[in-house]
């Protein structure tokens, strides 16, 4: 999503010396992510090195590019109290990502929740994920709508929902429109955007699909060895194998011509990432995406 320019907005300033001291002293002592980089390394960096750091959070600020490499997790399984422990659901996956990345974060969503704190758009009924509110907030304000009720002999009419895991499923796009409406421009919104798009998941089955298909080498064509079954055959008769798919197969012979050019496999090896936007959307065309 695009937003207008800063125009000089505070919240647009450059990241501050006081906002990275402030993000170091207020986070826990974490397991470092996949950068083996601990909260106490960078806690203990000199002066030198907070200058080096603070630039390296501001490039990113004001390119509003957040590096691949700061989505990356490590991610593992704790097993829910009491569950069992052959079921899959039983385990709660945590995932540890770089506390680099989580200082910049932090830095950046101190600002974010200024914003929608001072931009008077939050209704007071809010109270999930807002400091000095409450679950007794909401106790309280139903049970005065319950006390008038019964002062005046009316009715009260209550629904309760739950929304399962409403963090997971957060529809980003309403969010980012909801900046837009707000009035939000430059950095701040641009660079939530960037961050909540090519969120890591995706990205990661992305990227095990284009590996996949750089070794030749994937599920529904190998699975087979796995299943201890005859190698699969594709639906025109041939053996179905990455090639066969990619650049030989005629029942795909319309897909291949609308989304691959001659050279996309040799550039999905050199990592061009034109050509693995179009390998991948080939795949998904072709109904191979979700079983590459
Ligand atoms: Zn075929």
């Amino acid at each position: 999503m695009v937003f207008p320019p800063a125009r000089g907005e505070a919240y647009n300033d450059p990241l501050s010396m006081k906002e990275l001291e402030w993000a170091l002293s207020s986070a826990y002592d974490t397991s470092p992510g996949p950068d083996d980089i601990p909260y106490a390394f960078l806690r203990h960096l000199n002066e030198e090195g907070k200058v080096w750091l603070l630039g390296l959070f501001n490039l990113s600020w004001e390119a509003s590019v957040y590096p691949g490499r700061w989505r990356d997790a490590i991610t593992i399984p704790i097993p829910k109290p009491g569950k069992d422990r052959k079921s899959a659901s039983s385990y709660r996956p945590i995932a540890l990502t770089s506390c680099v990345s989580k200082t910049i974060e932090r830095m950046v969503n101190a600002r974010l929740i200024w914003v929608a704190e001072t931009c008077g758009r939050l209704t007071d009924l809010q109270c999930g994920f807002r400091r000095r509110t409450s679950t007794v907030d909401l106790l309280v304000n139903l049970e005065g709508h319950l006390e008038t009720a019964f002062a005046k002999k009316q009715h009260s009419l209550g629904i309760f929902f739950d929304l399962e895991k409403a963090y997971d499923t957060t529809w980003w796009f309403l969010m980012l429109r909801s900046f837009r409406e707000w009035g939000l421009r430059g950095y701040l919104p641009t660079f939530v955007s960037a961050f909540m798009q090519n969120r890591r998941f995706a990205v990661r089955r992305e990227e095990v699909v284009l590996a996949r298909a750089r070794i030749g080498h994937c599920y529904l064509t190998h699975g087979f060895l796995l299943r201890r079954e005859d190698p699969p055959v594709c639906r025109c008769g041939e053996p179905l194998s990455v090639r066969h798919i990619f650049c030989m197969c005629p029942t795909l012979r319309r897909v291949r011509r609308r989304e691959l050019r001659s050279d996309v496999l040799r550039n999905i090896l050199r990592d061009y990432s034109e050509a693995c936007t179009r390998a991948l959307r080939f795949l998904r065309r072709a109904n191979y995406f979700d079983r590459f």
